[in-house]
């Protein structure tokens, strides 16, 4: 984002999870601050040190540990790859139950410690109950080894639990027990073109009906949105006859285990959806061939770059009840040009999409700089917004350096104070990603 900016001198790359330990050791016996960092896609600031930190990166830790085809558990190394665990695991038939925009840059050890959602979340559920065991270095330098492959403990407090999106405030992840998905044996997408924003409840409800079991993505996209990753060529475009008059658009993909029973369904769906009167879309595209499967899904994929490419993105990761979702952008958009900000030179758009699946809306602002005025005008306004309507402020970037002051807008007092005795208990001496999640 190229928004935060430390002044480190130095990064470690251990192999092992016996260096990170020695290293780490040594910092806790020094009181030298660490930033934990894995693929750095994180976009809340918590991978970036805020002074002169120790920078530890896990890109040397690469190794897959084990995989079990019978139960679908992998473990590997936290520096390995999301990409690679999923090309590593395709011969087996099995898939990484998470899939994000970065995959080809984020590790499984910054996903977990991220607690990443991502465009699986709807069928595979979150992290919290897809790991199965970390091994962590906790900041003493001791090894907690929690990498278990057991599908079912109740021995007590489940302490993974912890790290999972800590954000490598309480330790650094150095291993990952996942239980892998089977692979789909045939999985489809369509993108449907909708007149009007207050149909994507009613279609979400017609979808999860009919699709049942097979659907697999429910993703939505502003008009705003998808004409900027147009603009900066993710995907290919739509025909102007399919967009020509869509408010927004709707990316649903279905993943099953029997292309013809698949196919029909979904075919069945897109008919009954278009008979329909009146109708909740105006088109839908269906995806051809594995090549125009992939393009729709880049055209999704590919919108966090695309508001980069565009100018200077003001990022909320929020959630919020569904049929709120246009009134956070379009309040916001209002607010914007309340205060004269709604002009070339400073905020250029304000953008919506999201995995509307699970309540999570990516409200960017996209500005030709990052000004305190254009900062002034959004927060706490966003935040209040967001509190008013019971939502989360972060739904699944973390708090990162980003939002530790927005932290009480979604936690309440006896939240954030059990939060610090945590952090105190792990890590005393405070050298753990410091000022992240909580404030210094
Ligand atoms: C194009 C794009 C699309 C994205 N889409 C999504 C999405 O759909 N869903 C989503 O949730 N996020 C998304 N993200 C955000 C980001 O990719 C995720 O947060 C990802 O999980 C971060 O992984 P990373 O390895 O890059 O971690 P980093 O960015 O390196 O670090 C993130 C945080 O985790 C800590 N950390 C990293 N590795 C470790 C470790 N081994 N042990 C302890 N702490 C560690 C860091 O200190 C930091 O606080 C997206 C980002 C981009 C650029």
């Amino acid at each position: 984002m190229n928004k935060y900016h430390g002044r480190s001198t130095t990064v470690l790359r251990p192999r092992n999870t016996k260096e990170v330990s020695e290293i780490v050791k040594h910092c806790n016996e020094r009181r030298i601050g660490i930033v934990p960092q894995g693929g750095n896609t994180g976009l809340v600031g918590g991978s970036v040190p805020i002074k002169d930190e120790l920078v530890i990166s896990l890109g040397n830790m690469t190794n897959i540990r084990s995989f079990d085809d019978a139960s679908g558990i992998l473990v590997a190394d936290a520096g390995c790859i999301l990409q690679s665990l999923s090309d590593y695991l395709a011969p087996h038939d099995h898939i990484v139950p998470l899939d994000l925009g970065a995959k080809g840059s984020c590790q499984i050890g910054g996903n977990v410690s991220t607690n990443a959602g991502g465009l699986r979340l709807l069928r595979y559920g979150s992290l919290h109950g897809s790991v199965l065991g970390l091994e962590v270095v906790l900041p003493d330098g001791t090894i907690l080894d929690q990498l278990t492959t057991l599908r079912k403990d109740n021995t007590g407090y489940d302490l993974k639990q912890l790290f999972i999106g800590a954000e490598g405030t309480l330790g650094i992840v150095t291993g990952v027990s996942i239980l892998a998905a089977s692979a789909p044996q045939a999985s489809n997408n369509v993108m449907l073109a909708l007149p009007t924003f207050d149909n994507v409840l009613p279609l979400y409800r017609e979808v999860k009906r009919q699709l049942s079991e097979i659907l697999s993505a429910f993703e939505f996209i502003d008009r705003r949105a998808y004409d900027l990753a147009v603009k900066h060529g993710q995907g290919r475009a739509l025909n102007e006859s399919d967009v020509e008059g869509a408010e927004c658009f709707v990316l649903v993909e279905t993943s099953g285990s029997k292309r013809e029973h698949d196919e029909e369904k979904l075919n069945t769906l897109l008919e009954n959806l278009m008979e329909a009167e009146p109708s909740l879309i105006n088109t839908g595209v269906l995806a051809s061939s594995p090549a125009q499967f992939a393009s729709l899904w880049a055209i999704r994929e590919g919108l966090t770059e695309s508001m980069s490419k565009e100018g200077k993105a003001y990022k909320y990761d929020i959630s919020v009840p569904l049929h709120k979702f246009k009134e956070v952008i379009d309040t916001t958009r209002d607010h914007l040009q309340s205060k004269g900000l709604m002009r070339d030179d400073a905020v250029k758009h304000v953008v919506g999409y999201g995995h509307v699946g699970d309540g999570n809306l990516h409200l960017n602002v996209v500005a030709d700089a990052y000004t305190p005025e254009i900062e002034s005008a959004l927060e706490p306004f966003v935040y209040e917004l967001v509190a008013k309507y019971k939502g989360s402020i972060s739904a699944e970037h973390g708090i990162g350096v980003m939002k530790t002051h927005a932290l009480p807008y979604s936690k309440n007092a006896v939240s954030i104070e059990v939060m610090k005795r945590i952090k105190h208990l792990f890590d005393p001496n405070g050298i753990m990603n410091p000022g992240k999640v909580l404030e210094l």
